[in-house]
């Protein structure tokens, strides 16, 4: 992301944002799409009738379509679906980011969550307030981490009530051009 021609870029992760009201599930005429009890949104693929409601539905462009057969579809052959991991994959069916649905049943932390080497992502319980840095294992309340940095959620107006929260980015390196903007926009 690059908020002006004159600031730095830096880049922002957007995935599923597992919303509390999400309405990719609300349209869904199958039931196919569903929020798990710990709040996580899943697909079951085998249920799934490819309609892509909820890709027009959902408001962070967060799903994708599998137009083309799997990648993996010869290796996956006969294995037994797993609706935590949507594998097999499956022609004409719906997929997104699952927060790893698989590890938080095991009370583990989510894949990107561990293996991010900048210790960028907290995950957690919001009801808990708290949140685990997957690097240096760090917990905090996340009621602190937010207030102290100026957290904030992705369209919120939406009603959607998003689970994944933003810190602006800060400590950037601002490459000033010789030529101030503020001359251009002064002269303009
Ligand atoms: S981000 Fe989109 S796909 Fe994810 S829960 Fe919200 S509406 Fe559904
Ligand atoms: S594409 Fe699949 S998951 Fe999405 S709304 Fe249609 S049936 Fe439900």
């Amino acid at each position: 992301m690059q908020e002006d021609h004159s600031t730095p870029p830096y880049h922002m992760p957007k995935p599923c944002q597992h919303c509390d009201n999400p309405p990719c599930v609300s349209v869904c005429p199958v039931d196919a799409t569903f929020k798990r009890q710990d709040g996580i949104v899943l697909i079951d693929n085998e249920r799934c009738i490819g309609c892509r409601f909820c890709v027009a539905a959902c408001p962070y462009s967060a799903r994708m379509v599998h137009w083309q057969e799997p990648k993996y579809a010869a290796e996956d052959e006969g294995k037994v679906y797993d609706i935590e991991l949507n594998v097999p994959q499956k022609k004409g069916t719906i997929s997104k980011c699952l927060f790893s649905a698989d590890r938080l049943r095991k009370d583990e932390l989510p894949y990107c969550v561990s293996a991010c080497p900048n210790g960028v992502f907290y995950f957690g319980d919001q009801n808990e307030d708290a949140v685990t840095n997957g690097t240096t294992k760090e917990t905090v309340r996340l009621s602190k981490l937010l207030r102290d940095n100026a957290g904030y959620r992705l369209m919120p107006e939406l009603g959607t009530e998003p689970r994944v929260y933003y810190l602006p980015p800060k400590n950037r390196i601002f490459d000033f051009p010789e030529k101030s903007i503020l001359d251009d926009d002064h002269h303009a």
